[in-house]
């Protein structure tokens, strides 16, 4: 197979022939598996198959797990003061902004999110992370803390070491900012596997990281499966940690697979149910435009994704009315087309779990007010769809779709929606839409979730812990809170007189 892939894109908004190495990235340079898997990557704009991609297996997760303890060993962790982190990350920032077009393309791609978003938000949001980072870098302090005169006593923030860190493929550049950028700034080093449906960014930065300055085996990327090279890397008895997004289920076994090896840490960012809440005297407007952005943003496909709406009787008709146009009027097609606002899911796979979703909803007898169907015969297109009429115990109402599929309820008081919206497994995130503050605090610390928007939804901040309650998930991404995640305390203590 070689080695290189070059895509020739010739699209109304971006013109260029991009080529990246599909070999697995291990201590600085590309190497071939040692028995020499592939997969194919598919795009789901169209079904067809773009390039095979090497991957994986347990044999080459060792080889990975090697390089960066040896690289943690010998030229990494605190061997490397955190102004000089923060500089290569600062770097690292600065040459993913200078490749934005390039890479947001491979994006586009990979997963078929439109074009001109993944630029402006995706990318811009990377950037921000990797900086948000690298200010960090020198700034992970431990204390001294005061017990008796007769001792001297202070705490280290130490890196955790070697770390595993498993991503999906709703998001795989920004995913991989907000992954890369704590670990790194911390000092620890890094075996990243990303999804196997979406490795081609993951790939292309790699030189990147090495211009930016990080010694080789820092940062090592490994595309695989999951039940291969996921696997094998959570059960690796020489990883300390792992750090995973992605879905419940997997997290369970990352979870398992941690107790079963060596006890390895485990932080988990995982699926949710999350709700919207809009009381009758929000600003109708605005909770209609946010409530479409949280749940149609990347075709459904974001764990914090809006998916059950609560609407006060007052405004539920002039609601439904607004919310159908919003659904509407998404523009489905070529995603490098400026005016396409709306892709395809990202697989085969993806796209059935979603249209198995919607008949369910139809044969639970949920109304369909908008959508419900596949769109055009290629690729995997599914319509914005919106339900009404749902109950509680319907499985659309329950269940993760992770697609563009909204179910909304009608409410009448403040008390039983709060109850109704924390009547999920999940505990993500809500959004809650009111000009009444007390109203707004009430139902933002009432939900039971790790994140609570008031008047906006679905838009973590890089300055802010995000993660889930119950069983979306374990730990946080994002903010000071990362770090935590990142680091291992140890006491010090001096013995300054006394004698036994
Ligand atoms: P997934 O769990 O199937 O896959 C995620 C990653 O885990 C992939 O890299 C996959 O290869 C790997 N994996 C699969 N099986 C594994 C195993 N046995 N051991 C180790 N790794 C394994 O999820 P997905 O379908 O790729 O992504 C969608 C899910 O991710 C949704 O449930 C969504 O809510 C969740 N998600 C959560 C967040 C968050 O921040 N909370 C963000 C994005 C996606």
């Amino acid at each position: 197979m070689p080695s290189t892939y070059t895509h020739h894109f010739d699209t109304p908004s971006y013109k260029a022939s991009v080529t990246f190495d599909t070999g697995l990235f291990i201590n600085g340079e590309f190497v071939q598996p040692v028995d020499k898997g592939t997969l194919d990557v598919v795009n789901p704009t169209t079904g067809k198959v773009i390039c095979p991609v090497s991957i994986a297996n347990a044999k080459d997760i060792d080889i990975a797990v090697k390089a960066a303890r040896a690289a943690y060993k010998n030229s990494w962790g605190l061997k490397v003061p955190g102004e000089t982190r923060g500089k290569m990350l600062n770097k690292f920032a600065d040459l993913i902004e200078e490749h934005t077009a390039e890479l947001a393309a491979l994006e586009s791609l990979n997963v078929g999110k439109p074009y001109a978003p993944t630029k402006m938000f995706d990318l811009a949001a990377a950037v921000k992370t990797l900086r948000y980072y690298a200010g960090w870098a020198d700034k992970i302090q431990g204390k001294t803390v005061e017990t008796t005169e007769d001792k001297f006593c202070y705490t280290r923030r130490e890196p955790i070491g070697v770390v595993g860190q498993i991503i999906p493929w709703n998001g795989p550049l920004l995913l991989i900012a907000w992954k890369l950028g704590p670990a790194l700034a911390a000092g620890n080093c890094v075996v990243l596997k990303p999804s196997e449906l979406s490795p081609f960014t993951a790939l292309r930065i790699a030189p990147l990281l090495k211009l930016a300055g990080f010694p080789p085996g820092v940062v090592n990327i490994v595309n695989g499966t999951g039940p291969q090279a996921g696997q094998a890397l959570s059960e690796h008895p020489n990883v300390d940690k792992i750090a995973f997004t992605g879905s419940t289920l997997t997290g369970r076994k990352i979870l398992e697979a941690s107790a079963k090896s060596n006890l390895k840490q485990v932080t988990l960012e995982l699926g949710g149910k999350s709700p919207t809440i809009i009381y009758d005297d929000a600003d109708l407007e605005q909770a209609v435009k946010w409530a479409g952005h949280g749940i149609f943003f990347n075709m459904g496909q974001a764990c914090c994704a809006g998916s059950r709406i609560f609407v006060q009787a007052g405004i539920y008709d002039e609601f439904m009315k607004r919310f159908s146009i919003v659904a509407k009027n998404l523009k489905a097609g070529d995603v490098f087309d400026p005016t396409t606002t709306h892709g395809p899911q990202v697989s085969k796979t993806q796209f059935d779990r979603v249209m198995g979703y919607i008949a369910s909803g139809k044969q639970d007898s949920a109304t369909v007010e908008t959508g419900g169907s596949q769109i055009g015969t290629e690729g995997y297109f599914v319509e914005p769809t919106i339900f009404s009429d749902v109950k509680p115990e319907m499985k659309i109402a329950r269940e993760e779709i992770f697609g563009p599929v909204a179910a909304v309820f009608k409410f009448t008081d403040e008390k039983a929606v709060i109850d109704l919206a924390n009547d999920t497994t999940y505990g993500l995130a809500c959004a809650v839409f009111t000009k009444d503050i007390k109203r707004a605090m009430t139902t933002a610390h009432g939900i039971e979730a790790g994140t609570s928007w008031v008047n906006m939804s679905n838009f973590p901040d890089n300055a802010l812990p995000f993660g889930g309650y119950k069983q979306s998930g374990l730990g946080r991404d994002l903010g000071e809170y990362a770090l935590e995640h990142y680091t291992q305390i140890k006491a010090v203590h001096f013995n300054l007189g006394i004698q036994l």
